[in-house]
């Protein structure tokens, strides 16, 4: 049992430290578990610290705001910067440190490598968002590589960024095991996000229709029958609840995300999930489901 404390966790900032507590930690036969974040710390990413320590002896929360998976400066910019209060949740929550780089630590000067995943990268987040998976891909991979941690921690909220790491870590034979861990969502079934703090109360009010139109699609695909059809009537339904507009909302196998045509894959024991990307003013929401 690891004992939970009121203080901050604590912070390094270069690898070399990480590398030297890791080691310390090696000596002893610990096992360390990461939990990779951009910060603006919530119950989602405090779920993934909580799973990590219940699987390993060490848990290592990661906050970097990776500008390589940015593809507008704007939203890079306005991005939530709360490292105190990320520590002190950390501290609680029983996290053993913080490892939290700055731009030039993770890529100094002459950085010219880049981690590419073709496949599970393509559409939905990577669709709309050129770049973005190969600045996560290459990011995770530093972070693997410059803990060495035996385990990492990963919200299925951000579900292809979670397949594009299976991914690459198979790929690439990189000696850690991915921990996919479940959505966790406000009452109203909203997914914990650390953009939902940026929604006007009329934005927020709206949010979780989102997840109900999805969970009707989800319902509808049971019956069988073409994905085409409940897919426009649930972008219009998210649209007459008030979102602005609808980027994606799409029906796609679980593990290559390769689009479906038909839910009848569905009872024929394919995995699939239901993916939506949406947005409230200059907030853009996702969100998946299992069918
Ligand atoms: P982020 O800081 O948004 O990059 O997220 C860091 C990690 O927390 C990722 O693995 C996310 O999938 C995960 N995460 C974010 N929101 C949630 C949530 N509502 N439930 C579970 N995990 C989450």
């Amino acid at each position: 049992m690891t004992e939970k404390s009121q203080e901050a966790v604590e912070i390094c900032r270069t690898v070399a430290d990480l590398r030297a507590r890791v080691a310390a930690w090696r000596r002893d036969g610990l096992t360390v578990g990461l939990i990779p974040t951009m910060g603006a710390l919530h119950a989602g990413h405090i779920s993934l610290v909580d799973a990590a320590l219940a699987q390993y002896d060490r848990a290592v929360a990661t906050l970097f705001v990776n500008p390589r998976q940015f593809d507008r400066p704007d939203d890079l910019a306005a991005y939530p910067r709360t490292e105190e209060d990320d520590a002190q949740k950390l501290g609680a929550a029983g996290a053993h440190l913080l490892y939290a780089p700055n731009a030039h630590e993770m890529y100094p000067d002459g950085y010219a490598t880049n981690v590419s995943v073709s496949g599970v990268s393509a559409g939905l987040c990577g669709g709309d968002r050129p770049g973005h998976f190969d600045g996560v891909a290459t990011v995770c991979s530093k972070l693997f590589l410059q803990s060495g941690a035996d385990g990492a921690f990963f919200g299925e909220k951000d579900y292809q960024q979670l397949q594009v790491v299976q991914r690459f870590v198979s790929d690439l034979n990189i000696p850690i095991l991915i921990h996919p861990c479940a959505t966790i969502r406000e009452d109203d079934g909203l997914a914990l996000s650390s953009r939902n703090k940026r929604l006007t109360a009329v934005q927020r009010a709206i949010a979780p229709r989102l997840y109900e139109v999805m969970q009707g699609a989800a319902q509808a695909f049971g019956a069988g029958g073409d994905a085409a059809p409940v897919l426009k009537a649930a972008v219009e339904a998210i649209n007459a609840a008030g979102f602005d507009s609808v980027d994606y909302l799409e029906f796609r196998d679980a593990v290559s995300l390769t689009p479906l045509e038909k839910a009848g894959g569905v009872s024929g024991g394919q995995a699939a999930r239901l993916f939506a990307a949406a947005w409230l003013g200059d907030v853009r929401l996702i969100d998946n489901i299992p069918v």
